[in-house]
């Protein structure tokens, strides 16, 4: 949204598209409910809606000027480039109906998903997402439990637990595994985004008001019930990040919410031969410079896709990459400034908020790691150990982990981290996908050189 309305505020003549799956604006930030006499009862879940409605205002209004096409509840499944002209093609579906969409430039803003940790139990119904839990909250008012315990590490961990009891339901805990002191020697960060110090106070306050028992420095280390969760059974971590056994105890819940950070979704870049980097967090994102760039002409990433750092780094992300394909890159220059302290705090969260060690210690024989496949723990580790070069990708050919409906997406990053000794370079393996988004085999079968299935709209940009 971000880039869209900045290119058109640099150039009212360029032609752009926006697309998103989504049959409404807003992203993962300001999700939408898919009934729209929902919004009015959801709207209470958001913040900074000002911003999402100034937004939204500038399209609609860059719409009806003709400068823009929203093209909504449209996924890209995946993206070529002419070799000759240097024109990509998003190639788009829709139900059963494909379209092929050509500019010369694209920017990429895919967003990411919750980076999950397998745990026993993590597959019981009543298990989610931190983000699941937000996101039933933020698009359908749907509370996912009424005694909840919040697990992972991250701020975002006690926003889920503030917004989900200020919504009426109880918090058994925020299990957060790391110790907040962590943030001490990035200070200057904080210091230097007070909007996040603000947010901080803002949650403090509703921790206050709700009563919501916080615990640094432990974690949710099994998921008990018989048929969906009943139980949480949590423990204190020592400083290494090591469960302390005689610290474990069990909790009565209805639902958890685990959430370790988030993974970046980058296929579309691969596909088109983008460089990737490694973030501080262990994500593998596009590697982008300053003007949102990436190795490939043309091609741009702006928000999750080229580094996990919230809202605030997403826009500004998203106004440069508009700003600099509209070839207005002064402007943009102008706002590196703001994004470069935008990363430094985003740098500074993840340093203070890294995956513990202690999660592959609980993992017994039976534990699931790949849920669509169904692939346990000790497969996972067999195969690590019988491939001839430990790699992710050995592991997900032998045991086909990361090769179900998913694609990787839930279990690609533990499975890594099982069959490589580095994380650095070993998700690469399950984060290429082909296919972005689900295609009809129509769309697939009429897909030529010349270009896809149904008909080929040419856009400037
Ligand atoms: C579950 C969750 C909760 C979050 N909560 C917070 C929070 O409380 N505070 C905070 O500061 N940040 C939060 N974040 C981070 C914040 O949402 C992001 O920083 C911000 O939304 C990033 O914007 P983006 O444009 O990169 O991605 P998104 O907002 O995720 O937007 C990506 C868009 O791309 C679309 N899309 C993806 N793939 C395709 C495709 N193949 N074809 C078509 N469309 C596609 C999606 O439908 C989506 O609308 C959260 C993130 C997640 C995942």
């Amino acid at each position: 949204m971000a880039a869209a309305a900045a290119a058109i505020q640099s150039q009212p003549s360029a032609r752009i598209v926006l697309i998103d799956g989504n049959r409404n604006l807003g992203g993962q930030y300001w999700r939408q409910p898919f009934d729209p006499r929902l919004a009015e009862v959801t709207s209470r879940h958001h913040h900074h809606l000002n911003t999402y409605h100034n937004l939204r205002r500038r399209l609609e209004e860059g719409e009806a000027a003709g400068a823009l096409d929203l093209l909504l509840g449209r996924w890209v499944w995946t993206v070529t480039r002419d070799p000759d002209s240097g024109v990509f093609t998003a190639h788009t579906t829709h139900g059963h109906t494909a379209e092929g969409i050509s500019g010369r430039s694209i920017i990429l803003a895919a967003g990411a998903y919750d980076r999950q940790l397998p745990f026993p139990g993590w597959d019981l119904p009543g298990v989610v997402t931190a983000g699941g839990a937000q996101a039933l909250l933020k698009s359908n008012d749907v509370l996912v439990g009424k005694r909840v315990a919040v697990g992972g590490t991250g701020p975002f961990l006690v926003a889920v637990a503030a917004g989900l009891a200020e919504a009426g339901a109880t918090i058994a805990g925020v299990h957060e595994a790391n110790s907040y002191l962590k943030w001490a020697p990035h200070a200057g960060h904080l210091a230097s985004n007070p909007s996040k110090l603000a947010e901080g106070a803002e949650l403090a306050l509703q921790i206050a008001k709700h009563r919501i028992p916080i615990h640094p420095r432990s974690a949710i280390i099994e998921a008990r019930g018989s048929g969906r969760v009943r139980q949480a059974v949590v423990a204190k971590l020592d400083s290494d990040g090591k469960v302390i056994g005689s610290t474990a105890k069990t909790v009565d819940v209805d639902a958890i919410a685990v959430g370790w950070g988030f993974t970046a979704q980058i296929e579309l870049a691969l596909s088109l031969g983008a460089t990737t980097r490694v973030d501080v967090d262990g994500t593998e994102v596009v590697a982008t410079d300053e003007l949102q760039c990436t190795s490939v002409d043309g091609l741009f990433a702006a928000g999750e896709t080229s580094g996990i750092g919230g809202l605030e780094l997403a826009l500004v992300e998203g106004e440069i990459a508009g700003k600099t394909a509209v070839l207005d890159s002064r402007a943009a220059r102008a706002l590196t400034s703001r994004r470069r302290r935008k990363q430094g705090f985003a740098t500074a969260m993840h340093n203070a908020h890294p995956v513990t060690d202690h999660w592959q210690n609980q993992l017994t024989d039976d534990t699931v790691i790949c849920r669509c496949e169904e692939v346990t723990y000790d497969r996972v580790l067999s195969a690590a150990t019988d491939a001839l070069s430990n790699e992710p990708r050995s592991t997900k050919l032998l045991t086909r982990t990361g090769m179900g409906w998913c694609q990787g997406r839930m279990c690609g990053y533990a499975a890594s981290c099982l069959s490589t000794p580095t994380i650095a370079g070993g998700t690469d393996a399950f984060a290429k996908r082909p296919v972005a988004a689900p295609v009809t085999l129509g769309a697939l079968a009429a897909l030529n050189d010349s270009g896809p299935a149904d008909r080929t709209v040419s856009r400037n940009i």
